[in-house]
């Protein structure tokens, strides 16, 4: 069928991505709606181009162009003009196309007239849907002040609803997953050591070694970002990757650190300590740029070779195989901050100290090392923000934070456990917006234990994705296809020899009309905030309005970067040369005012219970967690996430590859649904590794329910990071399961 014919190209697409060089050019496209007919037998994909696209499969927003026929979009591309992914886009990009014109998309506007976590779904009104959403909130914002209500936002339709809650409402009870389950204790920890939060620019194309710790670039997928680093791998960079898992960088990496789980921090140290007691580091740069070295080196100083190499259950030689490397390339090393870091619980002395290491090797602001690219400039345009103070805002006792380093917002399980007490206050109302709290917050039953703690349950998604089983009112939102939005700003090169960078600025615009009756996130949040009495407030009356103003400080219109194709480009600066105020804190006053080590410092993770292997997991090259489960292109490709199981182990359990297991946990939890074993030395002994995001239970996503198994629901024991009170999540064991039986994992 025609299906076939296309998904060839498309086959090519997923295996390069999951070959770590994901970066298609070619793609096939059917309209998914009800055109089944070959589109390469026509001889041209589309009839016209429309500009203006940003890609939302993940939160990268590689800048796109659709290809329309009949008022459908066929296939999507990269746009010529970027100088950002370029041309490219990978697997999940691609399969946008299949997200848009998923049959299980939510349509309509819903109520639940069944229970929560069991629904049974009535279409009602946008005005019945919206009224009702409206005079919920506002009762449990009269009865029980704006603390009374919590957020849980992601994506960028979420940021204007965020705001609004925040700003005009007044509750300080928001969490978003981006933060608190994923990367917020690596941009804290970078703020505290340097003042800048990091992303993921390090300078890896222009690199001499790309260091890595748990990274897994290649299954992690990010257009440019990939692109940078097989840019450098192809320039010669060494590449050290620490992982317990054969990953796909290790690889491809010169030194492979099998690390035992959780020891990062003592790898680290001990690199670090072994610079400075050698006179290894940068010592003009740590002379000019960092504060409190003699009290850093001293705080080290126990983490010799032989005793890192002990707690890591590594060769010590090879971890000073590896500071050797790094000195002698110094500074051109790329030392990765990482993305989702929420790990052990002792997390953010990781960040701090791979934010230290690059003060001792002069690796900031250099080329090949961390950069700050500057950007354009453009306005924040949104919610006035009226004074609400801290009383209600609970990361604050008696004015003291709580947890000090916490990312914006409030840490989720100061939320969960106030709801679920009711103390020092009641929360009452909660909006879920483009958020799946069920696969991404640990501890599901408590989740649920939120949800029935509530007057008022309110989502907001393009799936129905499991969380949504939960809400009361579910309303039915535009893709990040068919709506403008916030922008993709970032810097890069016309030309492969231009001596300075290029900025660039790409507002999302609409590739297609929105179907059914999906609105956008400023229709929402207004029409809502009219009836919770906030219209005065109302910062823009449509989206395409506040886009305009946030592009006002560049001179420049959605009209105008539209003529430009999608794309608007202008003069960049370089971002080398280190500023003559900045400082790197190797040991932090600030953090040890606030009562934690002021140099970063190693806490051991709890051991590996006997009969169990630990639990981690990852990115799956071909998805971005739940998000694209019900892809039907992407599902194909990846419907499932077989264990990793390492082969000594298996055979004295008498696995093989693809039997099919499920689990049970430390805690006597166990897997809804099963999953195959893929039997490989590539793991160490103690772990099992799967990908995140899998086992849907949500019965309205039909081609993603109940494929794999959903970690998540394994993860019922967590290690709050005392900093920033962000989940840390692989403190999980796990046996495996077999025809009823229980197998214990080997010691
Ligand atoms: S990396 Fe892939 S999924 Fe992410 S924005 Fe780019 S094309 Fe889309």
């Amino acid at each position: 069928m025609a299906f076939n014919l296309t998904r060839r190209k498309f086959l090519q697409t997923a295996s390069l991505a999951a070959a770590a060089v994901p970066l298609s050019k070619v793609v096939s496209a059917e309209t998914g709606v009800a055109k089944k007919a070959s589109l390469e037998a026509k001889g041209t994909m589309g009839d016209t181009t429309v500009v203006g696209g940003v890609c939302e499969m993940c939160f990268w927003r590689c800048q796109l162009t659709g290809k329309i026929r009949d008022g459908q979009l066929m296939k999507l591309e990269g746009n010529p003009k970027s100088i950002d992914n370029g041309m490219s886009i990978c697997a999940r990009g691609n399969a946008g196309v299949k997200l848009l014109y998923d049959v299980d998309r939510l349509k309509y506007p819903l109520k639940n007239v069944g229970k929560r976590g069991e629904p049974v779904w009535k279409r009602i009104s946008w005005q019945e849907a919206l009224d009702e959403c409206g005079s919920k909130l506002k009762a449990v914002v009269d009865q029980h002040g704006p603390q009374g209500i919590c957020i849980f936002p992601h994506g960028a339709s979420a940021t204007y609803p965020m705001h609004y809650f925040e700003h005009a409402v007044g509750t300080t009870n928001v969490s978003e997953a981006s933060f608190f389950q994923c990367r917020g204790i690596r941009d804290t920890a970078y703020v505290a050591t340097t003042g800048k939060a990091p992303n993921e620019t390090v300078d890896m194309a222009n690199a001499k070694v790309i260091f890595l710790v748990g990274s897994h670039l290649g299954e992690n997928i990010h257009v440019s970002h990939i692109k940078g680093y097989i840019k450098g791998l192809q320039g010669g960079a060494k590449l050290v990757v620490a992982d317990p898992r054969y990953s796909a960088s290790a690889a491809k990496s010169d030194i492979w650190v099998q690390i035992k789980p959780g020891t990062d921090t003592a790898y680290l140290l001990a690199i670090m300590n072994y610079l400075v007691k050698n006179n290894k580091y940068d010592k003009e740069f740590v002379a000019k740029h960092t504060v409190g070295f003699d009290k850093f080196s001293a705080a080290i100083s126990e983490w010799t070779l032989d005793k890192a190499a002990k707690e890591c259950d590594i060769p010590a030689a090879q971890i000073k195989e590896v500071a050797e490397l790094l000195a002698a390339n110094a500074p051109n090393v790329a030392i990765h901050p990482g993305r989702h870091v929420s790990w052990y619980g002792n997390d953010f002395q990781r960040e701090r100290a791979l934010a230290c290491l690059t003060g001792l090797l002069g690796a900031y602001y250099v080329k090949g090392g961390w950069i700050d690219p500057i950007n354009a400039k453009l306005g924040k345009p949104g919610w006035p923000k009226h004074e609400h103070g801290n009383e209600h805002n609970l990361n604050f006792v008696s004015d003291k934070k709580v947890y000090p380093f916490s990312p914006p917002g409030t840490p989720t399980e100061l939320i969960r456990d106030c709801a679920i007490s009711g103390k020092p206050y009641p929360i009452k109302g909660c909006v879920v917006w483009g958020q799946n709290p069920m696969q991404t917050i640990p501890k599901q039953e408590k989740m649920k234990q939120v949800f029935n703690a509530m007057d008022f349950v309110m989502c907001v998604d393009v799936m129905p994705t499991d969380v949504t089983m939960w809400a009361d009112i579910l309303l039915p939102e535009s893709s990040y296809l068919e709506r403008h939005d916030f922008i993709k700003t970032g810097t890069g090169k016309v030309k492969a020899d231009d001596k300075e960078p290029t900025q660039f600025i790409a507002p999302r615009m609409p590739l297609v009309a929105a179907m059914f009756e999906r609105k956008d996130q400023v229709y929402i949040t207004n029409e809502i905030a009219k009836r919770m009495g906030h219209e005065k407030d109302i910062p823009a009356q449509t989206l395409e309005e506040l886009v305009d103003k946030v592009l006002e400080p560049a001179k420049i219109t959605l009209a105008s970067v539209k003529a430009e194709g999608g794309i608007h480009l202008q003069p960049g600066q370089s971002p080398y040369g280190v500023p003559d105020d900045f400082k790197v804190q190797l040991f932090s006053d600030e953090v040890a005012a606030a009562g934690h080590p002021g140099a970063p410092t190693y806490k051991a993770v709890e051991g590996v219970p006997a009969g169990h292997a630990r639990l981690l997991y990852g990115r799956a090259p071909v998805h971005t967690f739940n998000r694209s489960q019900n892809n039907v292109w992407l599902n194909h490709e990846m419907p499932d996430n077989p264990v990793w199981l390492n082969d000594e182990v298996a055979v004295k359990l008498g696995l093989k590859n693809g039997d099919t297991v499920g689990f049970i946990n430390s805690e006597g939890v166990k897997s809804r649904t099963t999953t195959t074993v893929k039997v490989t030395p590539g793991i160490r002994k103690d772990c099992v590794y799967m990908y995140h995001g899998y086992g849907s239970a949500n019965p309205l996503m039909t081609a993603g329910v109940g494929k794999g198994v959903d970690d998540q629901s394994l993860i019922t024991k967590i290690a709050i990071d005392p900093e920033t009170g962000c989940h840390g999540m692989r403190n999980n064991f796990v046996k495996l399961t077999k025809d009823g039986k229980t197998l214990d994992i080997p010691a």
